[in-house]
């Protein structure tokens, strides 16, 4: 799991950054790039519920629009103590980019690591 302890302090420092005054729940995500390059982002929450973007969504937009597209691992963390595993629209957009991209997921006061593969979590994603 130290492999992916520095992705994971690059996800925890957008945490900070997080804007969730409606739901309170904080999230950062760091995308790792096949070059090692990475990319952050965090929950950006609307007033119109369904404009809300998640950190893992804001993270790969942040990497795509600076022109990478090739991506190894992503990690995702929460504020408080309980990981949370990420939502149908992010895991298809991941798998837009890397269908067998590692998602670890940690939490900022917690210690449990939790390492899936994009294909446990989304099996039959959608593709044309
Ligand atoms: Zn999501």
């Amino acid at each position: 799991m130290s492999e992916y302890k520095n992705l994971i302090k690059a996800a925890k420092e957008p945490l900070k950054r997080a804007y969730a005054p409606y739901s309170g729940f904080k999230v950062g995500a760091a995308v790792l790039t096949k070059t090692g390059r990475v990319f952050a982002g965090c929950n950006i929450e609307n007033a119109s519920y369904g404009l809300t973007v998640c950190a893992e969504r804001a993270a790969v937009f942040n990497a795509v629009s600076a022109g990478h597209r090739n991506f190894t691992a992503i990690a995702v963390v929460t504020s408080g103590k309980s990981i949370a595993f990420p939502c149908g629209a992010c895991l298809q957009v991941l798998s837009e980019f890397a269908p067998d991209i590692k998602i670890i997921l940690a939490s900022s006061a917690g210690r449990k690591v939790v390492t899936k593969r994009l294909k446990e979590l989304l099996p039959t994603p959608f593709s044309l």
